[in-house]
């Protein structure tokens, strides 16, 4: 069911660890290069994607849907990394059983860490 109604929506490629609610319900799995925290440096002036110049950037849309919808500042969460052995399972099994707690994450100034190893408890490099 999710499968069949997310593509529809949204081209979900069900990673299963889904960032629509803070990415203004724009797949980030839908940039060719899957960026999960903000576009490339390709991006065209005119906000066309440089893989493919005949689309917008993802992330382009994902800042105006964001922002058109008062919720600009959930792209700053900082996404972690696609966990690949999630592929092909249910973002929403795994979000009521909490497996992707944590998913979006804030920047914290008084703990700069790289998210990763903020979240496996290790000290800075
Ligand atoms: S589950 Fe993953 S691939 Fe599907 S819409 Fe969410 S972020 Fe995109």
């Amino acid at each position: 069911m999710e499968r069949v109604a997310k593509e529809q929506l949204y081209g979900c490629r069900m990673c299963g660890q889904c960032a629509l609610p803070d990415t203004g319900y724009t797949c980030p799995m839908t940039c060719p290069k899957q960026l999960r925290n903000g576009p490339c440096g390709g991006v065209a002036a005119d906000g066309r994607c440089e893989v493919h110049p005949d689309l917008v950037c993802v992330w382009v849309t994902a800042i105006e849907r964001g922002q058109a919808a008062g919720h600009g500042a959930d792209l700053d969460l900082l996404q972690r990394p696609v966990d690949h052995r999630e592929w092909d399972r249910s973002s929403w099994v795994n979000y009521w059983q909490g497996r992707d707690d944590g998913l979006g994450v804030a920047y914290s100034e008084d703990d700069p860490r790289p998210l990763l190893r903020r979240e496996l408890g290790l000290s800075p490099r």
